[in-house]
């Protein structure tokens, strides 16, 4: 059954609306009829639930979904999902589950070496996301810093520590900066040009007039391919900057660090291979199942130095065997096998899989480029990176304008599109390719989604 129900919806979402009717309380009419009392059948469940699930989410496997960084799941990682799940290992310790730990281990080293950074020099750990691994990254670059810190906590610098990112960088930090007890007052958001890309001019300025204010400046993060527009800092000039200051250089590619495996993306991302570590999100560009993020770093010794904890319930042999126990070296504890689905794919398609499907996406979002200039449209963001941030070219429209018609679009269920505020003032429609299974007929179908929006509006 959990086969056929797959099957049939791999096959069928196409034929689906994007995105659903929300009615959160038919919502809750529909759990009224799942009964923790009176439980049911599994096939009743399984059956039932599954059916309900795919009538009320936006389906970000949609080839017709232009949305945020969510993903068609690839075949074999939606395999590798499952069999985690069936074989449950857990990941804590080394010795439960040493051919999955040395996985993920091939897969950091693996990555990390095409990013740049050298096979014998790296070190890492899968995360839940981006999210945690830029928390992990902070973390780091505080206990390098001060490594007082482990021990008597943020009270023991005797200063104020402040961190720099843009102002398009993303929000992650801004949670960072709060869960690590710094503030969210410690995060430098330093704007943007008009390519929205950091203002390196006013970093320099930044760093000095902060020290001179007696801040103590630690950390540089770099975006490769922001959320809103998917636009790449200066990386080799931050980490110049950063190596002039002597401050840890962290970049989120969260998102376009995979940009690495297509040749003629990789100059991107020049700069990238100076980091001292790096986030990249699998479950974004590389198109496995939620949730799988990466923490590289050029670091070693920095994640067990972090994290390390000693106890006695915990297996042994790993200290025996001189390998890092994952609960000794990164943020997680009880531990999913979350590089499964990376490597099942990544063992299948190859780096040239890989390679063509992200060529494939930036020529699919090059297409909708010049299909939007065609039909009355100017873009507004500057990236090579499949992201086209728009506008119309005959008018200027508010941001609520620019919400009716991606509503609109939504509502007609042919499509998923998003509004962004592009450096705090420019309001677009934004659309992403997120899906190795876009093809030009779905371009084409967005286009006049919106054309029929427009003239509604
Ligand atoms: C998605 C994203 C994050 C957050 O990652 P999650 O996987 O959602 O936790 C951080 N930074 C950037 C640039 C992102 O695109």
């Amino acid at each position: 059954e959990l086969v056929a129900q797959a099957e049939e919806y791999i096959e069928g979402v196409e034929s689906l609306p994007v995105a659903p009717v929300l009615d959160q309380a038919k919502l809750q009419q529909l759990l009224d009829t799942f009964s923790f009392d009176d439980p049911g059948t599994p096939i009743d469940v399984l059956r039932r639930f599954t059916g309900e699930l795919k009538k009320h989410q936006v389906h970000t496997p949609h080839p017709s979904y232009f949305g945020l960084f969510n993903p068609a799941p690839s075949f074999m990682g939606i395999i590798g999902d499952s069999i985690t799940a069936t074989l449950n290992p857990q990941l804590a310790g080394w010795s439960h589950s040493p051919l999955a730990v040395e996985t993920e281990r091939r897969l950091i080293e693996a990555f990390a070496e095409k990013l740049g950074l050298a096979r014998d020099e790296t070190d890492g750990c899968m995360t839940s996301g981006g999210a945690e691994a830029n928390l992990t990254a902070l973390l780091c670059a505080l206990v390098d810093r001060w490594p007082g810190v482990l021990d008597q906590g943020l009270q023991s610098i005797g200063a104020r520590p402040v961190f720099y990112a843009s102002s398009e960088s993303h929000h992650s930090f801004l949670k960072a900066a709060r869960t690590a007890g710094l503030g969210a007052a410690a995060l430098h958001l330093i704007p943007a040009t008009d390519k929205l890309t950091m203002d390196v001019a006013l970093l320099r300025m930044a760093i000095e007039e902060d020290r001179e204010l007696g801040y103590e400046p630690f950390l540089i993060v770099g975006t490769a391919g922001t959320t809103g527009a998917g636009v790449v800092d200066p990386l080799a000039e931050l980490a110049d900057i950063a190596r002039a200051n002597r401050l840890w250089f962290h970049v989120d590619a969260a998102w376009g660090g995979p940009a690495i495996l297509v040749p003629e993306l990789r100059p991107v991302l020049a700069g990238i291979e100076n980091a001292d570590s790096i986030t990249l999100d699998p479950h974004k560009q590389l198109s496995v199942p939620m949730g799988a993020g990466m923490f590289m770093t050029r670091r070693r010794g920095i994640l067990g130095k972090t994290f390390s904890v000693s106890t006695t319930y915990m297996p042994k042999e790993a200290e025996r065997l001189a390998v890092a126990d994952p609960f000794v070296h990164s943020l997680q504890w009880s531990r999913r096998f979350i590089g499964l689905k990376l490597f099942m794919t990544l063992a299948t398609v190859g780096w040239a899989g890989y390679s063509a499907i992200l060529r494939h996406q930036a020529e699919m979002g090059d297409l909708l480029r010049d299909r939007l200039r065609a039909n009355g449209w100017t873009i507004v963001n500057q990236t090579r990176l499949p992201v086209v941030c728009f506008t119309p070219s005959d008018q200027t429209w508010d941001m609520a304008t620019h919400q009716r018609v991606s509503d609109a679009v939504v509502k007609s269920g042919s499509a998923w599109i998003s509004t962004i505020l592009l450096g705090g003032s420019v309001p677009a429609l934004r659309a992403c390719i997120t899906n190795y299974r876009t093809q030009p007929e779905h371009i084409e179908k967005l286009v006049t989604a919106l054309t029929k929006a427009r003239e509604l509006n």
